[in-house]
């Protein structure tokens, strides 16, 4: 069956429904789910070709699998990415990131706000492999320039962060990135590429968890790299053809049809969560709010500057409590009050998620770590959702109301 080839220079909202490979034989419209593990050869010698890389073709889900290529072409089209390749976690996006580029000896430098696991899997876990990993302020280039060493490979960013939503200079960390010799990786789940495209700010690598607004429904894990064709054919495809921590064609086919909403359910979410940063500051039970698209935000020039001029769809706030035991009380109080908002880990989801990151997310930390960190127990974070805007502000007010 002939097929129209996609026409040049198309708009990100029309890539985002539209680039996929191509159709099959059948020409449904909604991209195929190809659930197969493996792919039969026409004879050995086309076998023998495909193994080898000499001719392409599918063989094993793997590392092949048409339903995966589709959502990791149209990932990276919405990245601005040459490619992209897909995981199955956005955890397992960052372990195939280090296994690529990283060796025994080998240095990084990363901020210290980034996702907890992140943190772990840098300073723990691949500490173990004699790599050395360097915490600096999410915000402070100077402390990122000082860190550098002459074995520094790699740089990692996440902007903004969870829950306080830091925002760091993406340009300024690819310049100190690249003067070092080394790469910069940047953390893109908070904003996705509907609001900031870390590749065009000069980062090599995007790291994503598909998890959160690229499905945007809380229906699957997975995640995805995207960078330059040689550095996703060359370092990352070996890696997963070797180890597996590869993404399942069904729930690349969820990200994928997820894709296609995107943009629009970033604009809304982002309207919600600004129209409820606003309400929350004006409000005498709160005594603090973190949210990039407010100019109250430390970093909200450059945010809007970097982010499209929207500041996320997350919200962090901090309600009164002049002890840490009281503070802890008056937070449990405002999310137990809550009737519609859904108190669960994830974020991404067109269901508002409301938390308080000391005793979830960042409840493995000491006190004092966490007090570093700028996260105490009075604090609640709000992923916003879909909902209307004035049912999730009559939800908060039922607990801050009667603090
Ligand atoms: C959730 C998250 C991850 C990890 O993604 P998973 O899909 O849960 O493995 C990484 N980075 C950030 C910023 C996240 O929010």
């Amino acid at each position: 069956m002939s097929q129209h080839p996609l026409p040049d220079h198309l708009h990100l909202d029309t890539l985002a429904v539209r680039e996929a490979v191509d159709k099959s034989q059948y020409g449904e419209n909604s991209e195929a789910l190809y659930l197969t593990s493996s792919f039969t050869q026409p004879d050995c010698e086309t076998a023998a070709r495909r193994f080898s890389g000499e001719q392409d073709g599918y063989i094993y889900s793997r590392f092949t699998n048409p339903t995966t290529d589709s959502m990791e072409r149209r990932l990276a089209a919405l990245e601005g990415a040459e490619a992209c390749i897909g995981t199955a976690s956005g955890m397992a996006a960052v372990l195939l990131l280090c296994m690529g580029l990283l060796k025994s000896g080998d240095h990084v430098v990363c901020s210290r706000s980034v996702f907890g696991s992140t943190m772990k899997l840098l300073g723990s876990e691949f500490g173990k492999f004699g790599v050395t990993t360097s915490f600096v302020s999410q915000t402070d280039l100077v402390e990122w320039k000082n860190a550098i060493t002459p074995n520094t490979k790699l740089l990692f960013a996440e902007t903004p962060t969870n829950p306080l939503t830091e925002v760091c200079d993406i340009r300024a960390l690819a310049d100190i990135a690249h003067a070092a010799g080394a790469l910069l990786a940047v953390d893109n789940c908070f904003c996705t590429p509907a609001l900031q495209r870390p590749i065009d700010l000069g980062a090599d690598i995007v790291v994503h968890s598909g998890t959160k607004y690229l499905d945007g429904q809380g229906r699957v894990i997975a995640g995805a790299l995207c960078g330059s064709h040689e550095l996703i054919t060359k370092t990352f495809i070996p890696v997963m053809r070797s180890a597996g921590m590869s993404l399942s064609p069904f729930n690349a086919w969820v990200v994928l049809k997820g894709l296609e909403t995107l943009g629009i359910r970033m604009e809304a979410q982002c309207q919600r969560a600004l129209e409820m940063a606003k309400w929350l500051e004006a409000h005498p039970k709160v005594a603090r709010v973190y949210y990039p698209g407010l100019p109250s935000h430390p970093q909200h020039e450059l945010a809007m500057k970097q982010q499209s001029g929207k500041g996320g769809a997350v919200v962090a706030f901090d309600v009164h409590g002049s002890t840490s035991a009281e503070g802890r009380k008056n937070a449990f109080h405002v999310i137990d009050s809550t009737r519609l908002m859904s108190v669960t880990a994830n974020l991404g989801d067109v269901k508002t998620i409301i938390t308080q990151p000391a005793s979830t997310s960042h409840g493995r930390l000491t006190e004092e770590q966490r007090l570093a960190a700028g996260i105490q127990q009075h604090l609640i974070r709000v992923a916003v959702g879909l909902e209307h805007l004035d049912d999730l502000k009559a939800d908060l007010s039922r607990g801050l109301d009667t603090l």
